[in-house]
């Protein structure tokens, strides 16, 4: 018998057949002895739609949202009326969901009213997805017998009020969540959980980010002590490169926590950048799956660095990016520019992807993404405003429409000329590099190209990681299937 935290992502759980599947599992890992916490997201398209609701509403745009809650409604019910069979358990299911879509309404009502959504009446909004998800699955479920135990994450998931991107407050979170969860767990209770939302200390919705489910799963594996995290998606693992981007992408059996730091916060979109941060001192392994294949092994993730001939592992992008240039020849020496620089972008509300530095000194480089370059870049000049006037900074430029491109792997460390390979192969290839940054943790180099090579560049890579592959795998040591 062992803890486990289950996770399924959207289209795990965006059609009756996709739950009936999840269904199958989650009875399978039951008859198996195991306890569960099933951390759900909502069904695929539906915080996208709710989030399309909030701004129809702020527009004044009244059928359009109420078009949209008309078809959640359907949508959600459809499911219902297809998996649960007797009609008293297919109107308590549904009773739930039609009060959930009214309260819906309301709130789209009041930001059409207010002619504005704040961030913090978005995420109510937004936060209803998982929460009529996670009652559908829960009804199916109950429908096949299981004691299924439906939670809304916001009662033990405590935040700041950091709306649409919370942290959460770690000891009240755990605190919370074990006194009211653990009990209901450790009785063999499947417990049907939210994922993606929270609540400030006084009971305002929050959510974690758009793909916060996979942050939220790891928060509950963690509080509840879980032996293992296992993420269910519509890939069969954590793969050499974004499947969409380039067909021939393979999975990838093992990956350590550090490398899918690297590739989560680097773009590879199959898990939130945060959700090793809950499990990592815990050692808490974690497998990414298929929910279509669930008898494959997928991706094992955990401490361990093997050793592996292969240097790069995986390749990842993020687009919409814009690089921001500060140069001046009064810069060389002059301490701090970079240090109020990056404050400055802080304060502006961007997170800086990648910092690169000429070693001249007389300029840096930095990206963020695109729709906050010019804010940033206004609110860096203010800052720098005395030396521009001075003439120690000539200027701060914006280079819209490039692209992060990040390769991956521990073999990295230590082995000399990888950067070399990367740039004479892009060289060969005529892919200008506009800037490059080595991760601190030495497995991943990142370097920004511009968006009409991002795919020449990730193929020609990604070459070069199926061919180190290929040593691997004549070396026996099997590091890819
Ligand atoms: P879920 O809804 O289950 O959370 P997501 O759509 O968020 O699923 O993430 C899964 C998707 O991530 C895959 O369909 C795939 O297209 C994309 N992806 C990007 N990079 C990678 C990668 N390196 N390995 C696997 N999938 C990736
Ligand atoms: N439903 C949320 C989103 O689409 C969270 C998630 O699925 O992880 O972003
Ligand atoms: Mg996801």
């Amino acid at each position: 018998m062992a803890r486990l935290t289950l996770k399924f992502g959207g289209t795990s759980v965006g059609s009756p057949a996709a739950i009936d599947q999840v269904a199958q599992i989650i009875c399978e890992q039951r008859r198996q002895g195991h306890l569960l916490a099933v951390v759900v997201s909502a069904m695929s398209g539906v915080t996208d739609q709710l989030l399309q609701a909030a701004a129809a509403a702020a527009a004044g745009d009244q059928p359009a949202y109420q078009g949209i809650n008309a078809e959640l409604l359907a949508r959600h019910e459809a499911v219902i009326n297809q998996l649960v069979a007797s009609p008293a358990a297919r109107e308590e299911a549904l009773e739930p969901l039609r009060d959930l879509l009214r309260q819906q309404l309301e709130l789209c009502d009041a930001v059409r009213i207010l002619g504005e959504a704040s961030p913090r009446i978005t995420d109510a909004i937004v936060s209803f997805g998982e929460r009529l998800s996670s009652r559908v699955i829960a009804a199916a479920l109950r429908e096949r017998g299981v004691d299924a135990l439906q939670v809304d994450s916001h009662t033990c998931i405590v935040t700041d009020n950091n709306f649409q991107q919370a942290e959460p407050l770690w000891a009240e979170t755990e605190a919370r969540l074990r006194r009211q969860l653990l009990p209901a767990y450790e009785a063999g209770r499947a417990l049907i959980i939210t994922g993606f939302i929270g609540a400030t200390p006084d009971g305002t919705v929050t959510t974690l980010g758009r793909g916060g489910s996979d942050f939220s799963a790891s928060i509950f594996a963690a509080c509840l002590d879980s032996d293992e995290l296992h993420i269910y998606t519509d890939v069969e693992g954590v793969m050499t490169t974004d499947p969409r981007l380039d067909p021939r992408a393979r999975v990838l059996p093992y990956v350590s926590y550090r490398e899918i730091g690297e590739l989560a916060f680097y773009g590879a979109k199959v898990l939130h950048p945060k959700t090793v941060q809950p499990i990592i001192n815990r050692g808490i392994p974690m497998r990414v799956r298929s929910t279509f294949q669930p008898a494959r092994q997928g991706t094992l993730i955990g401490e361990r660095t093997r050793p592996s001939a292969t240097i790069i592992k995986a390749v990842t992008s993020i687009r919409d990016v814009s690089m921001l240039t500060v140069s001046g020849r009064g810069m060389l020496g002059v301490p701090g520019i970079a240090g109020r620089t990056f404050i400055a972008t802080a304060q502006a509300g961007a997170s800086i992807l990648m910092i690169s530095q000429s070693s001249s000194e007389q300029s840096f480089c930095f990206t963020v993404v695109d729709p906050l370059a010019e804010r940033v870049k206004a609110a860096v000049e203010a800052e720098l405003r005395r030396e521009i006037q001075h003439k120690a900074i000539d200027s701060v430029e914006t280079l819209p429409d490039i692209v992060i491109i990040t390769v991956v792997g521990s073999g990295m460390r230590g082995t000399p000329g990888v950067a070399g390979r990367v740039f004479s192969l892009l060289g060969e290839q005529e892919i200008n590099v506009l800037a490059i940054a080595q991760g601190s943790s030495e497995c991943s180099i990142s370097f920004v190209v511009s968006e009409a090579d991002l795919e020449r560049a990730v193929y020609e890579l990604h070459s070069l990681a199926l061919e180190t592959a290929a040593i691997d795998r004549a070396n026996g040591q099997g590091s890819y299937y």
